[in-house]
């Protein structure tokens, strides 16, 4: 390749990493609290605005060594990825280390430039930094997807696994190790830039998928959740209990669907926002109440449902009555005064891992409704 489309190269790179830099930071101004985008928007800045004072430079014919600012992007773009990766998955990480070690690089780079006399140490020493920066990050991105799964967190350890072995080689084939005239460095460097333009586009694009992938998990949480109560909805509890019941365990969950007693005279004598107190104060007896792994959940109205996992052999009778106590023991404590409700509740084990979701429910409310005929204020067993 002619040192004449190396140039050519320089400028495309220069486009492309001043576009990726404008939408990100515009993404990042829309977005404004996502303090991951502004670090990567940063990236791809630092690799555009080195490019830009080099070219000034070279025109202003500036001293050689300061030619070598054109270099550091690479390095930059790699310590703003890392640290922009660490805000996203609240790595573990000290900031100061990746921003010592490329300050460091920066300073030996532009002193190696001005003792050697050439720009290949310097090309040679960012391109191998930056590849030692791209690796943290890599592995990051990695066990992050082990763990979450996804398709961007895949692209950006893809890409950030094939950067590093392309900045390593970028790094050999410009020094005189492989490269042996200076039409060959510039040929190398050119296939390297081309490379290093297509990975930065792969990046900003696992970037954008990132942020909105966590955006639909945000709002997937969300519709799952009853909004006075933090409680789990009906919605989200469908989901989870059929999940739950395919997975099986040694024994069979429990479910128990109970209903605030008259609850409709709270509302009529106190009002509407009392009766709200009295059902976020339940929804917070029933939280307290569960091991971590059991689940409560608002089913709507004054109707609530808790599951339990493992739960004791034969303890069906005491676990409902024990959230019978949790609710009408102790009065609650709202503006209108001390209010003591009581509750029926319907409890029903699990059939087994074949059983439907809904089967358990209709049984756990008809469970429910012999306790309301019963006089309420009750646990019953279903049959
Ligand atoms: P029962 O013992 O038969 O269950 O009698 P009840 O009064 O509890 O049952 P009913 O179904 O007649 O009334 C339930 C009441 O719950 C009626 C409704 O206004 C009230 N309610 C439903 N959702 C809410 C809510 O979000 N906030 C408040 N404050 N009240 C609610
Ligand atoms: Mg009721
Ligand atoms: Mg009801």
């Amino acid at each position: 390749m002619e040192p004449l489309h190396a140039d050519t190269l320089l400028r495309v790179f220069q486009l492309v990493t001043t576009m990726l830099a404008l939408a990100t930071l515009g993404g990042a101004w829309h977005l404004k609290g996502e303090r991951a985008l502004w670090y990567w928007a940063g990236a791809f800045a630092a690799a555009a605005v080195t490019q830009a004072i080099r070219a000034t430079l070279i025109a202003l014919e500036a001293p050689r060594v300061l030619w070598v600012i054109g270099h550091q992007g690479s390095l930059l773009a790699a310590l703003m990825v890392l640290l922009g990766l660490r805000v996203y998955l609240g790595l573990p990480l000290r900031a100061r280390w990746p921003i010592v070690f490329t300050g460091l690089t920066c300073v030996a780079s532009f002193a190696l430039t001005a003792w050697v006399g050439q720009f290949w140490p310097s090309l040679t020493l960012t391109l191998l930094a930056s590849a030692v920066l791209n690796m943290p990050a890599a592995h990051a991105a990695l066990r992050a997807w082990k763990e979450q799964r996804g398709f961007p967190l895949a692209l950006l350890a893809g890409d950030l696994l094939v950067s590093a072995v392309i900045e390593v080689a970028r790094g050999l084939a410009v020094s005189p190790l492989i490269a042996q005239s200076r039409a060959e460095l510039m040929a190398y460097n050119s296939i390297g830039l081309l490379a290093t333009i297509a990975l930065l586009i792969g990046q900003a694009l696992a970037m954008l998928l990132l942020l909105q992938d966590r955006a639909l998990r945000q709002i997937e949480r969300l519709v799952e959740i009853d909004v006075l109560t933090g409680l789990l909805n009906r919605r989200g509890f469908d989901e989870r209990l059929r999940r739950l019941l395919k997975r099986g365990a040694p024994r069979p969950p429990l479910l128990a669907v109970l209903d605030v007693d008259h609850f409709k005279r709270i509302n009529d004598t106190h009002g509407h926002a009392v009766g709200d107190a009295v059902l976020s104060g339940v929804g917070a007896r029933l939280h307290e109440a569960l091991r971590p792994l059991d689940l409560a959940v608002r089913l709507g109205g004054e109707e609530f449902a808790v599951i339990w996992l493992n739960p004791e052999a034969g303890g069906e009778m005491r676990l409902g009555e024990r959230l019978r106590e949790v609710i009408g023991g102790q009065p609650f404590e709202t503006v209108a005064g001390a209010l003591t409700i009581t509750v029926s509740v319907g409890v029903a084990p699990a059939a087994g891992p074949d059983e439907a979701p809904e089967a358990l429910f209709s049984r756990a409310d008809a469970a429910l409704y012999e306790a309301k005929r019963g006089g309420r204020d009750r646990v019953v067993l279903a049959a």
